[in-house]
């Protein structure tokens, strides 16, 4: 792959990242393109199918990793598979887009290691766990089981953000918005 620019967005579940990740696609003058990750997790009520999400089996996801078509792939909760395909990628890297990922924290990692000089990484990190558990509560889209899974998740999540870039903390979230935009556009001036 030649030329591409890779946007990598990573939080512990319940950051804000994914309402970050749809102001930054409404920015015209970046040419942005989501990479739509493939789950089998099951589609939320709100979410469409091959925008949000390529939602698909068990099954069908552990056929590509032996295909070998993710070019990173997690189980990111317990029988809860996410990967980013690679076709993904060239698709959007073809149309001269950068490419900006809604990502695990782990996930992210992985991706910058592969794309060192190409990427930038940023960490979404909420003010507090206790603010994450009220946002987690407050989406309604998770049982009470996922929200102590996603907490359990994004404390060990914390530890990594050092790794990352840059790590925005998500208090005010215009703010944030606002901050992660100046990081992109850093970026996109200077590859
Ligand atoms: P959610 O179920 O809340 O949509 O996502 C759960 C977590 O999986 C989030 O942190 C999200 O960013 C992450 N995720 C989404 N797509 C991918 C992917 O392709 N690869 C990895 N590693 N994580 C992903």
């Amino acid at each position: 792959m030649k030329n591409e620019k890779l946007i990598i967005i990573a939080a512990p579940s319940g950051s804000g990242k994914t309402t970050i990740v749809k102001e930054l696609l409404l920015l015209n003058d970046l040419n942005l393109g989501f990479s739509i990750s493939s789950t089998t997790r099951a589609k939320r009520k709100n979410e469409i199918d091959g925008k949000d999400y390529n939602f698909i089996s068990v099954a069908d996801f552990k056929e590509k990793i032996q295909n070998d078509d993710f070019i990173e792939w997690e189980e990111v909760y317990k029988n809860v598979y996410y990967g980013t395909e690679k076709s993904e990628i060239q698709k959007l890297n073809s149309e001269g887009k950068s490419i900006v990922f809604d990502i695990d924290v782990v996930g992210g990692l992985n991706l910058k290691k592969q794309f060192p000089k190409t990427s930038v990484s940023i960490f979404i990190r909420p003010p507090s766990l206790i603010e994450l558990k009220k946002r987690l509560m407050d989406r309604k889209t998770e049982s009470q089981e996922s929200i102590e899974f996603r907490l359990d998740k994004a404390i060990k999540e914390l530890e990594y953000s050092n790794k990352y870039d840059f790590v925005i903390v998500n208090d005010n979230l215009e703010l944030a918005i606002k901050e992660v935009k100046n990081i992109i556009y850093q970026f996109s001036k200077n590859h």
